[in-house]
């Protein structure tokens, strides 16, 4: 993940976030902030993406003791479906649901199994494993072979499948 060129993060809720009609997560591409979606520049201020998605898809903050929540439980998410205005208290309420302990800090429930780790060598879809909950850190390890090391590696598996066509 890289950092949003100036404009870009904002183009990016404005445009991709409009389109994206599925209930699957939209994981935030550019960089994040303890997990959270990085700032934008929104009608002349700077907010953090999910809060600009929420602004511009659901509607104003209704009192200042509201702030977004995911229904997904996914910080990174910045699908305007997922979002919604919770006061604080039922934001940490749905966080405990969800797992996510109450410092922010994402507990991530997604556990590859040695099916899941082929798929992710061989399409190099993280995003689609973030979607599901997975952490990058898991994503990474798992892509890269620091753990499920008795599967074949994404080279083994590339080699393989040109070899079976
Ligand atoms: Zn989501």
């Amino acid at each position: 993940m890289r950092r949003a060129a100036k404009g870009e993060g904002l183009a990016f809720v404005k445009n991709v976030v409009s389109k994206h009609e599925s209930d699957e997560c939209l994981i935030w591409p550019f960089t994040l902030r303890e997990g959270y979606p990085g700032f934008v520049i929104y009608e002349g201020r700077q907010i953090l993406a999910h809060v600009a998605v929420c602004l511009e898809y659901v509607g104003s903050k209704p009192s200042p003791d509201h702030e977004v929540a995911h229904s997904c439980g996914q910080s990174a998410c910045v699908n305007k479906r997922h979002v919604s205005w919770k006061t604080h208290k039922e934001n940490m309420q749905d966080k405990q649901a969800h797992g996510t302990s109450l410092a922010g800090k994402p507990h991530y429930k997604y556990e590859f199994t040695r099916e899941t780790v082929i798929e992710l060598r061989r399409t190099g879809d993280f995003k689609k494993f973030l979607g599901l909950g997975a952490s990058i850190r898991a994503i990474r390890n798992a892509y890269y072979g620091k753990t499920w090391k008795a599967l074949p590696s994404v080279q083994e598996l590339s080699k393989m499948d040109q070899g079976s066509k």
